[in-house]
């Protein structure tokens, strides 16, 4: 009896990871096709200045423009992409699109940061293409940022500092990613060639209700300042959570607050238009 039970067993267990593997080949071989269409839409999502009262930047995020995979998260295809290389590809996709819309963009003297994956700068040869296709847009220095987060940074840490380097020198911020919430300790801050941090989102989304996230907001915020770096605070969703983190002296805020990540169109539209203030209004009336 206890044998056909275990057997029983196996065999669910065996067909459960059948379909595990079948549904991520599919992935695959559906990204495999995204790329010769070119289905990678990137999706722009506002930055807003707490002291000048303007949007100074948008995080460009990656869409998968399928009906199938629209409202995947990139976290999901991007990790199976980083683990096939198929990343380098899409990451070229990325490049030339996000340059091609901060160069559209010049005129509102914004900034466009991307994300960067550890398997695609590690790629030899990264920097110069970076370079390369960042002049081939004629872009002004300081058009883009780009970011990157602590576990990327422990992946191979001297040759990513080397890599950080040439492309903060060539006029490229570099932006700390999703802080607070590796494994990694706060000596290597020192070593590190970046000019912002960004507070992770957990901590923002307990600031009011949590003692803990409100003290490490504000102790992140006095570390940038000491260091001379900026600090922007990711997913800002409340008027509440956006004053309390102007109050505390964070310059810079992105979330839903301001915007969700937004086609381009919208993000022109969105350029011409946004007012913080019409923005309280509506919500207070709601
Ligand atoms: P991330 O770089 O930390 O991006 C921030 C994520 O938080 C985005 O999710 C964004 O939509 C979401 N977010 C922003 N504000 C709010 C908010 O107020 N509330 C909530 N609930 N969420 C908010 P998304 O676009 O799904 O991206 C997830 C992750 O996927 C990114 O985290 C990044 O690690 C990765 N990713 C996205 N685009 C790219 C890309 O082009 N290249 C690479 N290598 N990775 C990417
Ligand atoms: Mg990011
Ligand atoms: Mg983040
Ligand atoms: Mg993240």
């Amino acid at each position: 009896k206890c044998k056909t039970l275990l057997t029983s067993k196996l065999v669910t267990y065996d067909i459960t990871l059948g379909q595990f593997v079948n549904k991520k080949e599919q992935m695959e071989r559906d990204l495999i096709e995204a790329i010769e269409k070119e289905e990678f839409v990137m999706f722009l999502q506002p930055q807003y200045s707490t002291v000048s009262d303007r949007i100074v930047g948008f995080e460009a995020l990656i869409r998968w423009d399928n009906k199938k995979y629209l409202s995947t998260s990139p976290e999901e295809y991007i990790s199976l992409a980083e683990s096939n290389n198929l990343i380098i590809d899409i990451g070229r996709q990325i490049m030339h699109q996000t340059f091609k819309m901060a160069k559209a963009l010049e005129s509102y003297d914004i900034n466009i940061s991307m994300n960067i994956s550890p398997v695609q700068m590690l790629q030899a040869g990264f920097t110069n293409e970076f370079m390369q296709i960042y002049q081939s847009y004629d872009l002004k220095p300081n058009s883009i940022s780009i970011e990157v987060t602590e576990t990327f940074l422990m992946t191979s840490f001297e040759l990513i500092i080397e890599k950080l380097k040439i492309l903060q020198r060539f006029g490229v911020s570099i932006h700390l990613d999703d802080f607070g919430t590796g494994y990694s300790s706060l000596l290597y801050l020192k070593e590190l060639p970046i000019d912002s941090i960004k507070i992770d989102r957990k901590f923002i989304m307990y600031a009011l209700s949590d003692k803990y996230s409100k003290a490490i907001i504000n102790m992140i915020i006095s570390l940038a300042k000491n260091l001379d770096l900026e600090v922007i605070a990711e997913g800002v969703e409340d008027d509440k959570q956006y004053q309390l983190l102007k109050k505390s002296g964070c310059n810079t805020v992105q979330g839903f607050y301001i915007g969700k990540a937004m086609r381009f169109d919208d993000a022109v539209v969105l350029l011409n238009e946004f007012s913080l203030d019409k923005l309280s209004k509506k919500k207070e009336v709601k």
